[in-house]
């Protein structure tokens, strides 16, 4: 079959002296594996599975210019001839697939985490602990010097161009705002100075390369933070660039530091597409809208309307290589979609662990995970169908085995029916229509409504049995814990329960601040939430008339919010510290705003008709509420495992045990997915 529905998408992008196949890029993201030379074989499977998924330009994760501009100690560096042959690794991978590759020069400036970190003036970074030295004159002219001397070597290492990374709150934005460039010299004051080192930079390493050869910015058209950027400004930048010699422009939303989430899950798709459409009114050659774009329909309006050229997609790319030739062979229901939660990608190289995917845990692990065709036919037993369990019937019939899948419920899906009920988790719904699509195609036989006893399981002749039953939610041993008060999230985030106005939490993990989520929302408006009232909540201003684009104050002022909460955890330190390090943040901004009483340190001390009596910080207290929900973490449900000291094992079934139901604590889909995969891609 071929594709009807996207013909923009797939359309060629003529530059002149080379064409892009498509409209496609997936955008720079750091791997890990660029910071090592003996991690470049990996870096380069993980590019050729990609370009031969069909992109039409890829970009790799950023790579300094030199040792100050470096993210981490000896982050990946292209300053000498001597580090060419590592990329040639990568170039040719992506050459031998039919794709295109541009190399990121990233230089981090006050965002390094390391301590030769420079910047336009010594202002430390809310995210650094380290202290930027103001650059000299001198060391601009050597900045300039290393770009041009990095471009050159990324051209005879084989890549197609580069992208000069402007955005994001890094070396280059450095300069360009007043928020962190506070010089007196030629490079500070009015725009024309604190354009000059980007535009010098641009001049210099067009000259060097050539004509023919990509140099891609990334423009920051929404700073996000104060002391960013007016529009103005961001076009008087862009057209200096252009003139300068850059061929395409790549759209950069949001500064690390800014306060305002930019690709989180909650935040609506393709949100800042219009800010990118407005860059393209002001410039001649092709702009790309990036952020929150993930699925083939909206990248396909945003090209058909002409409101950008091309869209830049970097996340989608780690959960699915195969997303362009699924929409070009019209199997876009086929595709394995980002959910933007950040947990393998993200925050792994925020934890400065190898970057990979929750949902393709063979991302970033190409040469390691793999699923070779079984050498012979079992009979596999799935026994639950929520992320472990689906992950494993896919990748066992996808190697040739006959698998059927269990589940008690009339769906597939487990706990990630229950997530995708919060606001803002409606993504979660394509990780369930993904499963559903690629079992069907896999062949594995479902077995939906039917709860699966041990005496079924040795009645059948299986070679292999997994148990994948997930987890009971735990019941705290609090005096008053049946009284009808209390309620579990499970009733609430099914709606069998519509708690009254004022309620307790017990419990400030993932599941406590999703339910408080769940629990401000009213149900009268509309999910997802639509981009309007997401803007008026985060104060961001999109037509950018103010510096920035963060919009005044006062003029987002929070609406009431829909219930009165309280969120308890015993422990002491921060409610929600076990919270994703890039999403984290987000959620507790959320609750703030709406006024959540957050309390840690919390003794229960028993419940009754007048509500939830605590003790905190030696004072006692009683929360008058008309609920109290039970989010208090969960217990492994394995009662089909055979038990430890049964007699010994017959040789079949083998009996595997993954996901909640080996381990409930610190679960999430990202280990239950992953620890699935490897169980069946050997089995
Ligand atoms: P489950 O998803 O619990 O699936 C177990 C399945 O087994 C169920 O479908 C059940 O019906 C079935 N079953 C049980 N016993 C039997 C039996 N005897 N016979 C047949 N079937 C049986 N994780 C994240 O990583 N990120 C998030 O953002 C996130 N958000 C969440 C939000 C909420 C509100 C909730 C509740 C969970 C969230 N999680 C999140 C956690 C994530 O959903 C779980 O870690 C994951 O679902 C665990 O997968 P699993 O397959 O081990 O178990
Ligand atoms: P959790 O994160 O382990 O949190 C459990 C909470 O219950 C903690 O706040 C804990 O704090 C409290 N608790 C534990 N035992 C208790 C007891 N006996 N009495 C009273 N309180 C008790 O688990 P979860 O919230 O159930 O989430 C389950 C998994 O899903 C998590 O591992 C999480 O990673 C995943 N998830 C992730 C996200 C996400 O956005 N990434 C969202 C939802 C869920 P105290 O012990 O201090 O009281
Ligand atoms: Fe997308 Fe989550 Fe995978 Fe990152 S880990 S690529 S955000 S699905």
């Amino acid at each position: 079959m071929t594709n009807t529905l996207h013909p923009n998408l797939l359309k060629p992008l003529d530059l002149g002296f080379t064409t892009l196949k498509n409209r496609v890029i997936m955008g720079s993201m750091h791997t890990g594996l660029e910071d090592r030379f003996y991690n470049y074989p990996k870096l380069a499977e993980y590019f050729r599975e990609r370009a031969r998924g069909g992109v039409g330009l890829m970009v790799t994760g950023g790579i300094s210019p030199n040792r100050q501009g470096w993210l981490l100690p000896f982050g990946g560096t292209l300053n000498s001839i001597f580090d060419v042959p590592n990329h040639r690794k990568v170039t040719t991978a992506v050459h031998e697939e039919g794709g295109k590759i541009v190399m990121q020069i990233l230089h981090a400036g006050r965002y390094g985490y390391q301590p030769f970190v420079v910047s336009a003036s010594a202002k430390k970074s809310p995210i650094s602990p380290f202290k930027p030295r103001a650059l000299t004159e001198r060391g601009i002219r050597a900045t300039i010097r290393d770009y041009a001397r990095c471009a050159v070597l990324a051209r005879r290492a084989g890549y197609d161009g580069v992208e000069i990374m402007g955005s994001e709150g890094y070396l280059l934005s450095q300069f360009l705002c007043t928020r962190t460039n506070q010089r007196t010299d030629r490079w500070g004051g009015p725009i024309e100075n604190r354009m000059r080192l980007p535009v010098d930079i641009v001049k210099q390493v067009r000259a060097a390369v050539g004509t023919d050869f990509i140099i891609m910015f990334r423009h920051s058209v929404l700073d996000l933070v104060e002391g960013g950027n007016s529009w103005d400004e961001v076009v008087q930048v862009a057209q200096a660039l252009e003139q300068a010699g850059v061929n395409i422009f790549n759209t950069g939303i949001g500064w690390h530091e800014a306060r305002v989430p930019t690709i989180v899950t909650s935040v609506p798709r393709a949100a800042f597409a219009s800010v990118a459409a407005r860059l393209r009114q002001a410039v001649k050659v092709p702009v790309v809208a990036s952020n929150r774009i993930n699925m083939p329909d909206e990248a396909e309006a945003l090209i058909a309307s002409g409101a950008v050229d091309l869209v830049s997609m970097a996340r989608p790319f780690l959960a699915d290589p195969e997303w362009v030739n699924k929409v070009a062979a019209g199997r876009a229901d086929e595709i394995n979609t980002c959910i933007a939660c950040n947990q393998a990608c993200l925050d792994h190289t925020f934890a400065n662990q190898r970057a990979s995917c929750l949902v393709n845990p063979r991302a970033g692990f190409e040469t390691e995970l793999v699923y070779r065709p079984a050498t012979r036919q079992k009979r596999v037993a799935v026994v639950g169908a929520g992320p472990a369990g689906m992950a494993a019937a896919a990748v066992a019939a996808e190697r040739g085995h006959a698998v059927i899948l269990f589940d008690s419920s009339e769906s597939i899906g487990g706990q990630f029916k229950l997530a995708l009920q919060v606001p803002g988790k409606e993504e979660f719904a394509q990780t369930l229509r993904y499963f559903g699509v690629r079992l069907k195609a896999a062949g594995v036989k479902l077995a939906l409504g039917q709860r699966v006893t041990r005496e079924q399981l040795s009645a059948q002749e299986f070679d292999e049995v997994i148990i994948a039953t997930g987890i009971v939610p735990r019941i705290p041993a609090i005096p008053g814990v049946d009284h009808a008060k209390v309620v579990s999230y499970v009733d609430v985030l099914q709606r069998k329960v519509t708690p009254g106005k004022r309620v307790a939490i017990i419990g400030a993990g993932g599941i406590g601040f999703d339910v408080g989520e769940f629990l401000l929302h009213d149900p009268a408006l509309p999910l997802p939430v639509p981009l309007e009232q997401w803007c008026h909540e985060w104060g961001v201003d999109l037509d950018a008339m103010t510096h920035g684009g963060l919009a005044p104050a006062e003029q987002h002022e929070p609406p009431q919010p829909y219930r009165q909460l309280f969120l308890l955890q015993r422990k002491a330190g921060k409610p929600g510290a076990s919270l994703g390090k890039t999403s984290g943040w987000v959620h507790r901004a959320t609750l703030q705003r709406n006024g959540v009483e957050m309390l840690a340190g919390v003794e229960y001390l028993r419940i009754d008709d007048a509500g939830l009596h605590i003790r905190v910080g030696g004072a006692e207290r009683v929360l008058e509420v008309d609920h109290i929900v039970l989010c208090a973490g969960q217990e492994p449900l394995a009662e089909l495992m055979p038990a430890a000291n049964a007699a010994p094992p017959a040789a079949t079934p083998r009996f595997h045990c993954i996901g909640g139901a080996a381990l409930a604590a610190e679960l999430d889909a990202k280990r239950a997915i992953r620890e699935a995969a490897v169980l069946a891609a050997g089995l």
